[in-house]
């Protein structure tokens, strides 16, 4: 399994693998850190869009803060389902207090907010914190 990083230097995609590989990632090109966490990639406005139009996968993104608590209940439900659906899926953070830009470009309204974007586009977005089985269902009519 591995999943899709966008270099926060240079741009470039990387294909990272996921699971035995679990050492902090570098980009190929120009070795610096990738911000994955898990299977959980930290994208900011540029690199989101980077990625979105990069990944051959649908691309699933929180978009959230460090005040919201939803935000904090739902990170660990996000991160787990990442472990798993990463062979369907490319999953990303953004936070919008970082990059207000991108909340303000997407519309984001409340927080958390899940954006699906599939061949380049978003299809889908859902707000607030949603249990782990609703997560996966929620997915599997994008996979
Ligand atoms: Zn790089």
């Amino acid at each position: 399994m591995d999943t899709l990083v966008i270099c926060p230097k240079c741009g470039k995609s990387n294909r990272v693998p996921l699971g035995v590989a679990r050492k902090s990632p570098i980009c190929g090109n120009c070795k610096t850190d990738l911000p994955l966490h898990g299977a959980v990639q930290e994208v900011d406005f540029a690199r989101l869009r980077r990625l979105v139009e990069a990944s051959d996968r649908p691309v699933v993104v929180d978009f959230w803060a460090s005040w919201c608590g939803p935000c904090r209940i739902f990170a660990p439900t996000f991160a787990k389902t990442a472990e798993l659906a990463s062979d369907r899926f490319v999953f990303a953070k953004l936070n919008t207090e970082e990059s207000p830009e991108a909340a303000q470009a997407y519309g984001i309204r409340g927080i958390p907010t899940l954006i699906v974007f599939k061949d380049g586009r978003e299809v889908d977005r859902q707000s607030g914190a949603i249990p782990e089985t609703a997560f996966v269902q929620y997915l599997n009519r994008w996979a």
